[in-house]
C-alpha cells in the first residue's frame, strides 16, 4: 500500500527545501504527499485576518502585497519552464486578489477561515508544478474534495474514505499525489481548518483511510526530541516511541506534533515516522504499537493555561457536586487537562480560556472560585513511569519549584505538574540536567 509523506513549513519554506523535498520523495514508490503552507505564511495570513476584522483595511492590503511579492520571486526561482511558470504565476495572482478581495468584504469566521487556507492552496499548486517540471508524474488531490470535519469538529473518516478514493480513481494515475495539509470542509461544507500546526494531522488521517504502510511526518528536527529544543540546550532526539507516549507529549506541548496527530493511526497500529528534511540520513523517531523501555523518556510544556479552584463547603460528601461542576465546562465545550481534589475544593486546569467568563459565573452560583492565569503544564512522559524508581527523584529535583498542582497516576505514562508560566524554562532545563544530563543530586 502506498505511504503518506507530510512535509511542513520550513521543508516548503524556501526553493532550497522544496529541491530536497523532490529528492525525499522521487524514489520510484507511489505516495501520497501532504504539504504544509511556506513557513511564515500561515502566521502572516492570520495577521491579515486579523486587519481585516479590525477593519484595518490598508494594513491588511499593505500585508497582502509584500506576502504577493515573497511568491512572486518563490515562482520565478522555482520553475523555469516559461509555460509551467505562467501557469503558476496566474494561478498566484488569481489566489492574492482572492486576498485583496476579502479585505473590501465583513468579517466572518467563514471568510477568516478562507483566507487561512490560500497558503497550502498556494504551496501545492508551486510544488506540483515544480515536480512536473522535474519530468516526474505528480498530481494534485484537492484536500477540499474529501476532507470533512464533523459538527464537533472531529475528522469524518467514511466520508474521507469514500470521498478519497473517488477521487484517486478520477485523478489520472501518478507516481505522486501531493495534497494540502490542514485545510478541510466543516460540516455545513464551507472551509475549515484542523486548527495551527494541522497538517501533521491531514497525514495521519489520510494514512488511516487509505491503510497506508507508514506515515513520514518531515520537518526541520531530527525527530522527537527529549525535551522542548525551543527552550532547554542539549536535547536529544528519541529514536521510539509509542503511540501513548507521542500522544501524551503532542497533546502536552511537544510542537513538532500537532495534538491529534497519532490518534487516527494508533487503532490500526500504522507506524509514524519523524524525520528532518535537512538531515534525511539521521534516525529520526519511530512512533509504534511497540513500547522499549520503562522510565522517564520525555518532558513537553504546554503555555497560556488557566488555573480554577472551586471551593465549595463540602465537596466530596456533596453528591453530584462534581457532575455540576463537569457539565458547566461541557457546556461551554472547553476540555479540563488536569484535576486534583481535596475535601473542600477541586482545581483544574483549561487551555481553551474563551468562555472562561461564562463559566466562572455558572461556577460561582454553586461554589467559590478563584482563578490563575498565565500558567504552565510541565508533563513528563514515558512507559509505566508511575512505578519508575527514577520517579521519586523528582520530587528532590523540583524541591525549589512552586508547583501549583501535580497529577500523578492519571495514566501510567504521564505525570503533569502546574507551574506559574514564568518558572517553566527554569523548570524544564533543572530536570533536563537532573533526567537526562545525569547530574547527580
Ligand atoms: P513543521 O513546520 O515542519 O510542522 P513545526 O515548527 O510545527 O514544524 O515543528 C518542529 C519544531 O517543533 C522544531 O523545530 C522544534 O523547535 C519544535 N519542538 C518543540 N518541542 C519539540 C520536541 N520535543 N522535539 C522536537 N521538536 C520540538
Ligand atoms: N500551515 C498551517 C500552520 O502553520 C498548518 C501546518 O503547518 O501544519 O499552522
Ligand atoms: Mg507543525
Amino acid at each position: 500500500m502506498m505511504q503518506v509523506l507530510k512535509f511542513g513549513g520550513t521543508s516548503v519554506g524556501s526553493v532550497e527545501n522544496m529541491n530536497h523535498v523532490r529528492t525525499i520523495i522521487n524514489d520510484g514508490d507511489k505516495k501520497i504527499v501532504v504539504l504544509s503552507a511556506m513557513s511564515g505564511t500561515t502566521n502572516s495570513l492570520v495577521s491579515i485576518a486579523a486587519k481585516v476584522k479590525n477593519n484595518h483595511t490598508e494594513a491588511a492590503q499593505s500585508e497582502i502585497k509584500s506576502l504577493n511579492e515573497k511568491y512572486v520571486e518563490v515562482v520565478n526561482d522555482l520553475l523555469s519552464e516559461r509555460s509551467l511558470n505562467a501557469k503558476v504565476a496566474d494561478y498566484v495572482s488569481e489566489r492574492f486578489n482572492f486576498l485583496l478581495a476579502c479585505t473590501n468584504k465583513s468579517y466572518t469566521l467563514p471568510l477568516e477561515n478562507e483566507i487561512l487556507a490560500q497558503g497550502e492552496l498556494l504551496s501545492t499548486y508551486m510544488f506540483n508544478a515544480y515536480l512536473q517540471q522535474e519530468g516526474i508524474n505528480s498530481q494534485l488531490l484537492p484536500a477540499l474534495d474529501f476532507m470533512k470535519i464533523d459538527a464537533v469538529k472531529e475528522p469524518d473518516l467514511k466520508y474521507i474514505r469514500e470521498r478519497l478514493n473517488g477521487v484517486l480513481e478520477n485523478t489520472p494515475e501518478a507516481d505522486i499525489y501531493i495534497t494540502q495539509g490542514f485545510i478541510c470542509l466543516d460540516d455545513h461544507g464551507a472551509v475549515s481548518n484542523l486548527q495551527r500546526g494541522g497538517s501533521d494531522y491531514t497525514a495521519t488521517i489520510v494514512g488511516a483511510v487509505i491503510k497506508a504502510d507508514e506515515v513520514q511526518i518531515w520537518t526541520d528536527i531530527d525527530g522527537m526530541h527529549n525535551n522542548d529544543p525551543r527552550f532547554v540546550e542539549g536535547t536529544q532526539p528519541i529514536s521510539d516511541l509509542s503511540f501513548d507516549e507521542a500522544a501524551e507529549l503532542a497533546y502536552f506541548g511537544a510542537k513538532i506534533l500537532h495534538p491529534q496527530t497519532v490518534l487516527p493511526v494508533r487503532a490500526d497500529g500504522i507506524p509514524v515516522r519523524l524525520k528532518n528534511t535537512m538531515n534525511p540520513s539521521a534516525l529520526g523517531t519511530l512512533i509504534s504499537s511497540d513500547h522499549v523501555e520503562n522510565g522517564i523518556k520525555a518532558i513537553a510544556a504546554k503555555d497560556n493555561i488557566t488555573a480554577i479552584k472551586i471551593k465549595s463547603g463540602r465537596m466530596l460528601q456533596a453528591h453530584g457536586f462534581l457532575r455540576k461542576v463537569f457539565e458547566i465546562f461541557e457546556v461551554y465545550e472547553t476540555p479540563i487537562d488536569m484535576i486534583t481534589t481535596s475535601e473542600v475544593a477541586v482545581s483544574l486546569t483549561i487551555d481553551d480560556d474563551k468562555n472562561l467568563d461564562k463559566i466562572v459565573s455558572e461556577l460561582e452560583s454553586i461554589a467559590i472560585i478563584e482563578v490563575d492565569k498565565n500558567q504552565s503544564i510541565v508533563c513528563l512522559v514515558g512507559h509505566s513511569i508511575v512505578n519508575h524508581e527514577d520517579t521519586f527523584k523528582l520530587f528532590q529535583i523540583l524541591k525549589d519549584v512552586k508547583i501549583r498542582m501535580i497529577s500523578y497516576g492519571g495514566s501510567r505514562n504521564n505525570i503533569s505538574l502546574l507551574i506559574d508560566a514564568e518558572d517553566k524554562i527554569g523548570t524544564l532545563q533543572k530536570l533536563n540536567e537532573y533526567l537526562f544530563e545525569l547530574v547527580t543530586l
